[in-house]
């Protein structure tokens, strides 16, 4: 008879306690997993899938506007909020009952309700204890909100996704991914907009031109960029929302939302009675293989803090059960990670930054271009396309590739496997370009322009 319930318990539906647990299940492992929401987690109710759809909505305003200079007349066009919101919410739950049934066909437990640890090989659910020889934590990350005074009265991305009516006018607070992507959301579905970061530049972290350059294009398109801007208060006022800003000065608007982070939901877990290390930042912490200090208790996904993106979470738990299930020690590896920021004009990254590179190889050479794209020189949308390659000097191979354009998502995808082999500037130029594409640029760029 096996000494515990379950090989595996998993505590989190997400991404990476879905992933985790079926292909755990797949190697024979005899698996349960707790979810006290929604299947699914973050990605597919609040998070990438409902704000790509919204994205694309928004998107559409532009390409009405865009159609007239290729002849096409669409007369006014209008928006339907509630038919929106009901569309993506039909697709949301679709998507909720195939993560279920993905579990359920591969053999795994779906037990509903919230899990706690009560030691390093027992769970409880539902006033019910289950034991099992290891544990996973994936519980993923909470927003955060500033407590400053009328904290109370903004939103979060939590709520955005099922507003019950447009608000006429936002102040989205924050200068992350987050933050610009949902500006962008409001400002295309034809909210007044106003995006307000209390640092110097948006996207933190990225390479700096993509902030500056994102700003601009912002701008371009109407929507109010505020920089060193940081809300000292919020007060109900005639429009809904009164702010007033650290410097003073103050704004009416009818909705806030903040876009100000996220923290690993670690708390009320039981997890240091159980001997499980947390950092300060509430990140469960853990070893190369998502191994916390209690070596029965694993963790993967936002809780670690990590890199927190869906493709990592869902690597991680597919190293996690390999190391586990199928005696191959497999740790992620984080470098070269590409992401996409889903603003207006969209932002897409692989690799180093520019200042990154620089502090890691001393020299390095830069190759730049900005253009309008093919599609605008009929329109009189004055977007323009921002692509760079950072590359190594002295090994020549490209370290960094970074675009702001339509889809570039899609084009830095195919160049981050270039990159992630350690492609070359030379390689890179000996690729014949797919033409006329933007993207074709990547493999063009002859001119040194630092
Ligand atoms: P989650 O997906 O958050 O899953 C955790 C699950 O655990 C939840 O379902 C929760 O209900 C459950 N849970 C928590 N505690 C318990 C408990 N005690 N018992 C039972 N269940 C519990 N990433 C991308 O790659 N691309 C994007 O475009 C993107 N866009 C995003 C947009 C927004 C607005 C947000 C907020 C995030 C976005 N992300 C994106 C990040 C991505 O959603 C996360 O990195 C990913 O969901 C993390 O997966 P996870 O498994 O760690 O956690």
């Amino acid at each position: 008879m096996a000494q515990h319930d379950y090989d595996l318990f998993t505590i989190g539906g997400g991404s990476g306690g879905v992933r985790a647990s079926r292909v755990a299940a797949s190697y024979g492992a005899r698996v349960a997993i707790a979810e006290e929401r929604w299947f699914g987690g973050t990605c597919v109710n609040v998070g990438c899938i409902p704000k790509k759809l919204f994205s694309y909505a928004a998107h559409f305003a532009e390409a009405f506007h865009d159609a007239a200079g290729y002849g096409w007349s669409v007369g006014e066009p209008t928006f339907d909020w509630a038919t929106l919101r009901a569309n993506k919410d039909r697709e949301i739950a679709r998507l909720n009952g195939i993560y279920e049934n993905l579990l359920a066909k591969a053999g795994v437990a779906i037990l509903r309700g919230r899990a706690r640890v009560l030691d390093p090989n027992t769970v409880e659910i539902g006033g019910r204890r289950h034991t099992a020889r290891h544990i996973l934590v994936a519980t993923g990350s909470h927003t955060v909100v500033p407590q400053v005074p009328g904290h109370e009265l903004g939103i979060t991305s939590d709520n955005a996704f099922f507003l019950d009516r447009l608000p006429a006018s936002v102040l989205v607070v924050g200068g992350g991914y987050i933050a610009v992507e949902f500006a962008s959301i409001f400002h295309g579905l034809g909210v007044k907009t106003a995006l307000a970061y209390r640092g110097e530049r948006l996207l933190r972290g990225f390479d700096a031109e993509l902030g500056g350059k994102l700003a601009e294009e912002l701008a371009k398109k109407g929507l109010e960029v505020l920089l060193e801007t940081d809300p000292a208060k919020l007060a109900r006022g005639a429009a809904g929302i009164d702010v007033t800003f650290r410097d003073g000065t103050t704004r009416a608007v009818e909705t806030v939302m903040f876009a100000t982070g996220r923290k690993p939901n670690s708390a009320g877990l039981g997890l240091e009675a159980a001997g499980v290390g947390i950092a300060a930042d509430g990140a469960v912490r853990v070893d190369r293989y998502s191994r916390s200090t209690t070596a029965s208790i694993h963790a993967i996904g936002d809780v670690t803090n990590r890199i927190n993106l869906t493709p990592v979470a869902t690597a991680e738990g597919m190293a996690l059960a390999k190391t586990l299930f199928r005696d191959e020690p497999t740790a992620v590896d984080y470098d070269n990670v590409p992401t996409a920021i889903f603003a207006h004009p969209n932002v897409a990254t692989v690799g180093l930054s520019e200042e990154q590179a620089r502090g890691r190889f001393g020299k390095v050479d830069i190759y730049r271009t900005s253009f309008r794209s093919l599609l605008h020189t009929l329109t009189p949308n004055q977007e323009r396309i921002f692509m760079k390659l950072v590359v190594d000097a002295a090994t020549q191979r490209v370290v960094g590739a970074h675009m702001i354009g339509p889809d570039a998502g899609e084009v830095i995808q195919g160049i981050a496997i270039a990159v992630k082999l350690g492609a070359t500037k030379a390689q890179f130029d000996a690729t014949i370009g797919i033409h006329p594409t933007a993207a074709e640029e990547f493999v063009t760029l002859r001119e040194k322009s630092a």
